[in-house]
């Protein structure tokens, strides 16, 4: 069944009636097993300019992300680019990035491809992180203590009252200025630990050019693949 207002109806075993809208703007309603279309399409109806409401704001942010299947031809992001997987009979190393060609993974190794993959995009990160933060450290005299590179799924850096650094290993998918972006963001967290106007004024100070990687970020983040 479909009405106008709904995308959407999934009957379970709960008590009452109830409507949720997703990112990118569906319309989820959840109901109670046996009831009835015309209940559904009166709550509908009482809910209507809510519905309205939250569709329009929905509408305006990507759809939730979807997840990598590893499979041949399968776009795989790396830098703000995407490449193409080829599964391949034999690879030395797991998963094997040529750029002028793409990812390599072999055959028998699609089970562990998530795992792979994470280690990929660590390595990789890693080395453009510390590289960043040895010029922007130096350059502006700032003091941490630690940099890790971590699993966070919602944010892209962290910055704890210590002067140690996080950043999540998601940030290999998006382009290198997006990590030169996050890196400064931190580093200048380590001397301001809120986003006052002194803040944001610093890291405009450090990297004039930071507004077009901020809003990639805001933009493409939460699209992005998920790994597993
Ligand atoms: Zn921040």
């Amino acid at each position: 069944m479909k009405t106008d207002l709904a995308d959407e109806i999934i009957y379970s075993r709960r008590k009452t009636l109830a409507i949720s809208v997703l990112r990118g703007g569906k319309v989820v309603v959840r109901a109670p097993l046996r009831t009835s279309q015309a209940q559904i399409y009166a709550f509908l109806h009482e809910k209507a300019g809510w519905i309205e409401q939250a569709r329009a704001k929905m509408q305006r942010l990507q759809p939730t992300a979807g997840t990598y299947t590893y499979t041949d031809k399968e776009q795989i992001w790396f830098l703000g680019k995407q490449y193409p997987l080829h599964l391949v009979n034999r690879v030395e190393g797991g998963f094997v990035f040529e750029p002028d060609k793409g990812f390599l993974l072999g055959k028998g190794q699609q089970a562990q491809a998530a795992q792979l993959l994470t280690e990929f995009y660590k390595r990789e990160l890693r080395i453009r992180v510390a590289r960043l933060i040895e010029v922007y450290a130096r350059r502006e005299a700032f003091h941490l203590t630690a940099v890790r590179i971590t699993s966070a799924r919602t944010r892209w850096g962290s910055c704890s009252s210590k002067g140690s650094l996080n950043f999540s290993y998601r940030l290999a998918l998006t382009p290198p200025a997006c990590i030169e972006y996050v890196v400064v963001h931190e580093l200048v967290h380590t001397r301001i630990p809120n986003h006052s106007r002194q803040f944001w004024a610093e890291v405009a100070r450090i990297l004039p050019s930071y507004r077009q990687p901020r809003e990639w970020l805001k933009k493409h983040g939460n699209s992005l693949p998920l790994l597993s």
